[in-house]
C-alpha cells in the first residue's frame, strides 16, 4: 500500500512535498465501484502517480519548490494532468525538485533536500529528484518530471529507475512552469518499461493550447513492440566517454560488449562540439528563464521572486537580465543560437548512421548531501544530457549496473519522433 510506504519513508527521503491522501482514496474508491459495476475504466485505472511540483494540478501545491509560490495552489489542470485523469490515473501528490527546476541535485528546494533511496546520504540528482526518489522508494507506480537539460534522465540515472525525455513537441507543455521553454519537456519515470511507455502514450499528442506540439499520426508512436532479435543499430561516441569518470565508462563498455556478443552492430562515431554544449545551453537557459520569471513580480503570487529565491535562481535572473540588455542587441544570445544549430546538426549527423546513440547519462557519481559544489561543478553533471534538449531529440536513461553500490544509467538518444525506437532498444537491452 503506497500510502503506508509514503508514511513510513517520506519523512526521511522527502520525495513528496505534498501528499493528498483523501483525494487518492476517493478516486480509488470511485474506480473500484465502477469496476464492480462492470463499467469501463481508463488505461491508468488504479495506478498511483506523483507529479513534479512545477506542473499545474488543480487544488494541489504548485510551488516549483520555491518560496515565491509558497501560497499558490493549482487553479487548473495542465493538459498532461487532464489526460492522466481522463485515463483514471490516481494523483497522490507533488514531488520535490530544485527551485524552479534550476539544478541537478534537488538541494536547492525551499522544502529541503531529497535523499537518494538507492544510495542513502547522496543526492538523488535533479531537478526531478523527488520524482525519481519516489519511484526508487516504491512510493507510487509512476511519476512525471520535466527535463530542460537532463532533469528527468539525471535523477533516473542516480536513483536507478527509468526516465524518458520525449522529442520536443511530443508532449504538451501547457500548464508547466517554464524554466527554458525552448528546451522543456514533460516525461515519465517508472520502475518498469511498460509504465514509462504507457504513461508517455497517455500524455503525448497534439494540443491546441501548446502551439509547439507536433501533429503526429497514430497513437502507437511510443509503444515498444515485443519483437526480439531486431535490426537496431547502435552508436557510441568517444567524446562522451572522455568526459566521464572511468568506473562509469567501464560499466557502459560491459553493456556494449554484451550487445556485440549478442550480434548487434555497434559503431564508434565522432561528435565535434562537446565543449560548446554547456556554455550554449546555459546562456540560452539564463535568457529564457529571466524572461519567464518576470511574471513573479509580487502582484499575482504574493512574493517578488528576487526577494525570496535561492542563490542559483537569483544568479540566473541577474545574468539573464544582463545578457538581455538592449546594449548588446542580442549579440550573445544570437551566438548561442548559432552554436545550438551547429550542435543540432552534429548530433543529427551521428544519428544518420545509427538508430540509437548509447552512452553514460551522467559523467560522475552523485555527491554526498552536504558537499558544496561550485556552480561550474554542478553544471558539469549536465554535459551529456543537454545535447538532447539543444537538439530537441528524444532521450532516456535506464539502469545498467552499479559502482560502489550506486546505480549507473545508460543514456539512449534517437532521431526526432523516434521515441518508440528508444523504447524498443530498452526492451531489448533490459
Ligand atoms: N541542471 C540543468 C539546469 O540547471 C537542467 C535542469 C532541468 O533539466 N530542469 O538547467
Amino acid at each position: 500500500n503506497f500510502i503506508e510506504t509514503i508514511k513510513e519513508k517520506n519523512p526521511r527521503i522527502n520525495a513528496f512535498i505534498e501528499v493528498n491522501r483523501e483525494h487518492a482514496i476517493k478516486k480509488a474508491a470511485e474506480i473500484d465501484s465502477r469496476i464492480s459495476k462492470d463499467e469501463k475504466v481508463g488505461r491508468l485505472a488504479g495506478l498511483v502517480i506523483g507529479i513534479k511540483s512545477n506542473i499545474n494540478v488543480k487544488d494541489f501545491m504548485v510551488s516549483a519548490a520555491s518560496k515565491t509560490l509558497e501560497n499558490y495552489r493549482g487553479s487548473y489542470d495542465a493538459t498532461v494532468i487532464k489526460r492522466i485523469k481522463r485515463e483514471d490515473g490516481i494523483i497522490i501528490g507533488m514531488t520535490n525538485m530544485d527551485e524552479f527546476a534550476a539544478g541537478s541535485s534537488t538541494e536547492t528546494s525551499y522544502f529541503g533536500v531529497t535523499d537518494n533511496p538507492a544510495a542513502e546520504g547522496r543526492i538523488p540528482g535533479g531537478s526531478s529528484g523527488g520524482s525519481a526518489a519516489a519511484i526508487a522508494a516504491g512510493m507510487c507506480d509512476l511519476t512525471l518530471g520535466s527535463d530542460t537539460g537532463g532533469s528527468i534522465r539525471n535523477p533516473a540515472s542516480h536513483c536507478g529507475v527509468y526516465g524518458f525525455k520525449p522529442t520536443y513537441g511530443l508532449v504538451s507543455r501547457q500548464g508547466l512552469l517554464d524554466l527554458a521553454m525552448s528546451f522543456d519537456q514533460i516525461g515519465p519515470l517508472s520502475n518498469d518499461l511498460y509504465g514509462i511507455s504507457l504513461l508517455l502514450d497517455v500524455i503525448s499528442g497534439y494540443d491546441p493550447k501548446d502551439p509547439t506540439t507536433i501533429k503526429t499520426s497514430g497513437t502507437s508512436l511510443t509503444r515498444p513492440s515485443n519483437k526480439k532479435g531486431s535490426d537496431l543499430t547502435f552508436g557510441i561516441v568517444k567524446e562522451f566517454q572522455e568526459v566521464t569518470d572511468d568506473p562509469i565508462v567501464d560499466i557502459i563498455e560491459d553493456t556494449i560488449n554484451l550487445l556485440r556478443e549478442e550480434g548487434y552492430n555497434v559503431v564508434e562515431l565522432p561528435f565535434k562540439y562537446i565543449d560548446l554544449c554547456l556554455p550554449t545551453y546555459y546562456l540560452i537557459n539564463y535568457v529564457e528563464f529571466f524572461s519567464a520569471t518576470r511574471k513573479y513580480d509580487g502582484r499575482k503570487y504574493g512574493y517578488k521572486i528576487e526577494d525570496v529565491c535561492g542563490e542559483e535562481v537569483l544568479r540566473r535572473i541577474q545574468i539573464g537580465s544582463y545578457i538581455s540588455q538592449k546594449e548588446f542587441s542580442g549579440k550573445y544570445y544570437r551566438r548561442a543560437l548559432q552554436a545550438r544549430s551547429l550542435i543540432r546538426k552534429e548530433i543529427e549527423k551521428v544519428l544518420k548512421n545509427v538508430d540509437i546513440i548509447l552512452g553514460p547519462t551522467v559523467p560522475k557519481l552523485p555527491h554526498k548531501i552536504g558537499t558544496t559544489l561550485k556552480p561550474m561543478e554542478m553544471y558539469s553533471y549536465d554535459i551529456l544530457t543537454v545535447i538532447a534538449n539543444l537538439a530537441g531529440i528524444p532521450a532516456a536513461s535506464m539502469k545498467i549496473g552499479k559502482v560502489k553500490g550506486i546505480p549507473i544509467g545508460l543514456q539512449l538518444q534517437a532521431k526526432p519522433l523516434e521515441d518508440w525506437k528508444i523504447m524498443k532498444a530498452m526492451l531489448e537491452i533490459e
